[in-house]
């Protein structure tokens, strides 16, 4: 990557590669914004398939969301994840355009990622963290810890 706006110093990429760990996820950059870094990934999907009828999709939009991550060293970290809008390609199908998920990263319509969440419900559980501490050390809202917790404790797979 040539991009001026790059990091210099720590190579954030390959940290962030690191603790993100998915070989189907490609971290296109990592810069400086506001008070931490954004984390700019997109999925690679190969061969996406219809869930109803199993036919091959077709990539037809992005949409993009934010999330807050973990903190990457003594930064904080969003992550700005650029989804795929996905349409079944067989005309017989009623299958409605999607969006790809991918809960490893985070769960639909959470504010935090994944892992933010399970490391804040073991912060919580282990030390009695409150929601604004957890706040306070990723850099976001209060709110948005207890919109995340609420959200997980919602899902019947969690
Ligand atoms: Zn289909």
């Amino acid at each position: 990557m040539s991009d001026s706006n790059h990091v210099d110093g720590p190579d954030y990429e390959a940290l962030a590669q690191e603790i993100l760990g998915f070989e189907d996820v490609t971290i296109h950059d990592c810069l400086p914004e506001g008070e931490g870094l954004v984390m700019v990934i997109e999925s690679n999907l190969i061969s996406p398939q219809c869930p109803r009828c199993g036919e091959q999709a077709e990539v037809i939009d992005q949409t993009v969301v934010e999330l807050v991550d973990t903190n990457l060293g003594c930064q904080f970290l969003k992550i700005r994840w650029f989804q795929h809008q996905l349409d079944c390609q067989n005309a017989e199908c009623d299958q409605a355009p999607w969006i790809h998920q991918d809960p490893r990263i985070a769960s639909p319509g959470c504010p935090l990622t994944t892992r933010a969440v399970e490391l804040a419900r073991d912060d919580m559980r282990k030390y009695s963290f409150t929601p604004e501490a957890i706040a306070y050390r990723l850099g976001c809202e209060a709110d948005t810890v207890r919109r995340a917790l609420a959200h997980f404790s919602d899902s019947p797979s969690h």
